[in-house]
């Protein structure tokens, strides 16, 4: 049979790989595109969207407990079969939506996980195909924890997918995606336990924001096991028993369902990169700043999957994908340059963060000027009787701008994109102190926060 020959070849049909193809197939270029999963990735089927539509439901519910006696008589009761429906009406049509829309660019789909036989060379669906340009886009998955019984360890598609809640829950592990599904196993009415190996949950955020958080996720009921490493997961006869070494002894806990939500890795093992002359590294795909591979010329890759260095996050997806399509479209010309990337916590209330934390600044030596305040007190949070809102900024004392940004409140993640706009157009803070914002809104309160 006659090899396949395609100008460009995909891998993955997330953010980051549908809009290498659309954007190259658009170019008039012959392009194919491959996944080994229900087409059209992460983020609209088993991250940001789903997520966010369980958050919404209990931030209904948080705010009715904010006001409860103020107004309000009870707090609305949680119904998971009717919410899990809600949320399947914005994932369950990703797959066809994403495939009919593929189709109508002329892009040809294969489902199955490519394998490289040569550089420019994989063989997919039991047939050889050959490409001028192959783009790797397969994202992250979930982390696996090498322990005994880690079998019985659930990831976060599977939260996702519950179809009941179950009464008790353990999270492994306290970065973005386990406090988030903690906060909202919690409101909907389990008993959480977070066991995190760190002294803390959300390491790579601000410290002094982070602690607000702690407590008030502690205030919801969530019981954090700190310092502590998983050693071993155990089914019992209704629960499952989860094991840690702390402070050199073994203890235990034990809840009907175990989310391994311990970090996410790149999905690269099915793709035998060696045969392909493939660099890559613990983070993904080694790229250069063109997000072209390092040994494979003819390679790119771009999103989680791509050790750039950027966060893995959708926007971050898209913006390597831009940048991916431009190069193989126009030649390497572009580069990679990425503005202060915002990224926040979708608990409730939210962290959002922006630009350097204040040990990075001062790493960094900026002589900067730092601004941590708890402001309960201001109006917005006031208004809506919610104990928690912080932040810290700082600023440069020189130029007069802002280097980071770190905020907790119900609408921090609204909040930060002002942040975004302030520093990616070098405004500097006697600029938004001049600026007039309506009022009373969580956006006004930024010109007390510079
Ligand atoms: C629970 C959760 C919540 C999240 N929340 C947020 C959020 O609120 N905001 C935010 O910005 N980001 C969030 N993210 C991260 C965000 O989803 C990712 O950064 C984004 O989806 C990455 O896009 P991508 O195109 O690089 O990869 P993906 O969307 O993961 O797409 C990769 C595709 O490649 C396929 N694939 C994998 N291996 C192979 C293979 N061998 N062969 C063929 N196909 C393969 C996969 O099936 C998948 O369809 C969240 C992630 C999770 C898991």
């Amino acid at each position: 049979m006659a090899i396949k020959e395609f100008d460009v070849f995909v891998i993955g049909t997330g953010t980051a790989g549908k809009t290498v193809a659309y954007d190259c197939a658009a170019d008039g270029m012959k392009v194919a595109i491959a996944d080994n999963r229900e087409f059209g990735g992460t983020c609209a089927q088993r991250g940001c969207d789903p997520k966010k539509v369980l958050v919404g439901i209990t931030e209904a519910m948080q705010l009715s407990e904010n006001l409860k006696g103020k107004g309000i008589v009870s707090v609305p009761k949680i119904d998971w079969t009717a919410l899990q429906k809600f949320k399947a009406s914005f994932t369950d049509a990703v797959p066809a939506f994403t495939e009919k829309k593929l189709k109508e660019a002329g892009i040809e789909m294969y489902h199955q996980s490519p394998k490289f036989l040569a550089q420019n060379t994989l063989s997919v669906e039991g047939k050889t195909v050959k490409a001028k340009k192959i783009v790797i886009a397969t994202g992250n998955k979930s982390m696996e924890l090498k322990i005994p019984g880690r079998e019985h360890l659930k990831i976060s598609d599977d939260f996702l997918e519950m179809a009941k809640l179950p009464e008790s829950i353990i999270f492994v592990g306290a970065g973005y995606i386990g406090m988030e599904f903690a906060h909202i196993a919690a409101r909907c009415g389990a008993q959480v336990t977070i066991v995190e190996f760190g002294s803390r949950p959300l390491s790579p955020f601000e410290a002094d924001i982070v602690t607000h958080l702690t407590e008030a996720s502690e205030k919801l009921g969530i019981e954090f096991i700190f310092n502590a490493k998983v050693s071993k997961v155990e089914k019992l006869q209704k629960d499952f028993r989860v094991s840690f070494q702390k402070k050199g002894k073994t203890e235990t806990v034990d809840a009907q369902m175990v989310f391994n939500t311990a970090g996410r890795v790149p999905s690269i093992d099915e793709l035998d990169l060696e045969k392909g002359n493939v660099s890559f590294q613990k983070e993904g795909v080694t790229v250069n700043e063109f997000l072209q591979n390092t040994s494979n010329k003819n390679v790119y890759a771009c999103g989680d999957v791509s050790a750039s260095g950027a966060l893995a996050l959708t926007p971050t997806s898209s913006q390597e994908a831009r940048i991916v399509s431009l190069n193989i479209r126009n030649g390497n010309h572009t580069k990679m340059d990425f503005p202060p990337i915002p990224s926040v916590v979708f608990t409730i209330p939210q962290i959002a963060s922006i630009g350097l934390t204040e040990e990075e600044a001062a790493k960094k030596g900026y002589d900067f000027v730092v601004e941590y305040k708890n402001v309960p007190k201001w109006f917005n949070a006031k208004r809506i009787n919610s104990a928690t809102y912080a932040y810290k900024t700082l600023v440069d004392k020189k130029r007069n701008i802002v280097l980071g940004a770190h905020i907790i409140a119900p609408e921090a993640g609204e909040m930060i994109n002002l942040f975004v706009l302030i520093m990616c157009g070098k405004l500097t803070c006697g600029n938004i102190k001049e600026m007039i914002f309506a009022y009373p809104t969580w956006g006004n309160d930024i010109k007390g926060m510079v």
